[in-house]
């Protein structure tokens, strides 16, 4: 496999909805599919029947039932091969990865790098291959995940990475959080055009049924207030609701998650 082969089109990348608001990710090369964090086995079989294909992969970013609640029946039933992070005991995992290593999807002629992007979880992870990464509950449209055994500072240091990556990568989440996120944003940061702009696309997509994802990195950026807490309308912002100033990003990063937590 040599690069020009590691890259997908994102029309081979497919939203499967899930439950109330979460998407199962489905990667697509010719009779071959993967995919990411099938939490609903019926729901992936029904694509898999639909698109006439054989699913030979399961990526898993995090422990949580949503993400792996259809793992047992799909590995029963096509054998694929199993990959989830290395410091979680997940049941039909069949490779455990983390920080750094490769995941080689021959069939699809796709290869990832991992990233450790702990804070929702103590040991998520994201899968990057350029030009896209599959986030789960890390990062959100104009949001980010919950603390769920992880810390605010691991979870600022995650953000800060993915936000490293190039600005034109896709950044493919699990939930479908983005309008909700937005109503936050607003509040937390109230004046940024860029912001206002993605929520007017988004509340035309969903009205449409459609989904907000992905988005992108360099979106990201400028609109979601969990990447911008060096911004000085949001620091104020944040000052005056905490009652504190915030010393510096971590800090500011921090209240603003409790902030959302009851918000
Ligand atoms: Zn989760």
């Amino acid at each position: 496999m040599d690069d020009q082969h590691s890259k997908i089109r994102s029309a081979d990348i497919i939203p499967l909805p899930a439950f109330r608001d979460n998407y199962i990710w489905l990667l697509r090369r010719g009779p071959w599919a993967a995919v990411v964090d099938p939490g609903d086995a019926s729901v992936v079989e029904a694509a898999l029947r639909e698109h006439g294909l054989r699913l030979v992969a399961i990526l898993l970013t995090h422990h949580h039932d949503d993400h792996i609640g259809g793992v047992a029946e799909l590995a029963a039933r096509h054998h694929p091969a199993v990959f989830g992070p290395a410091g979680e005991n997940i049941p039909g995992v069949t490779r455990r990865v983390g920080d750094g290593d490769e995941v080689v999807l021959h069939a699809l002629e796709l290869r990832f790098s991992v990233l450790a992007i702990p804070g929702h979880t103590p040991t998520h992870i994201a899968y990057h291959t350029p030009g896209i990464v599959f986030a789960g509950d890390t990062l959100f449209s104009a949001g980010c995940g919950r603390l769920f055994g992880g810390t605010a500072a691991q979870l600022h240091t995650s953000l800060q990475r993915l936000a490293q990556l190039p600005n034109d990568t896709a950044v493919y989440c699990a939930h479908e959080y983005t309008l909700a996120n937005l109503a936050f944003a607003r509040a937390a940061e109230p004046v940024n055009p860029a912001r206002d702009a993605w929520l007017a696309e988004c509340e035309a997509l969903r009205a449409a049924g459609r989904p907000t994802l992905p988005t992108s990195i360099g979106r990201e950026r400028s609109i979601n207030p969990f990447l911008r807490t060096d911004a000085p309308g949001l620091i104020d912002t944040v000052a005056t609701h905490s009652g504190q100033r915030p010393a510096n990003s971590a800090e500011c990063f921090a209240a603003l998650r409790r902030w959302k937590d009851v918000f």
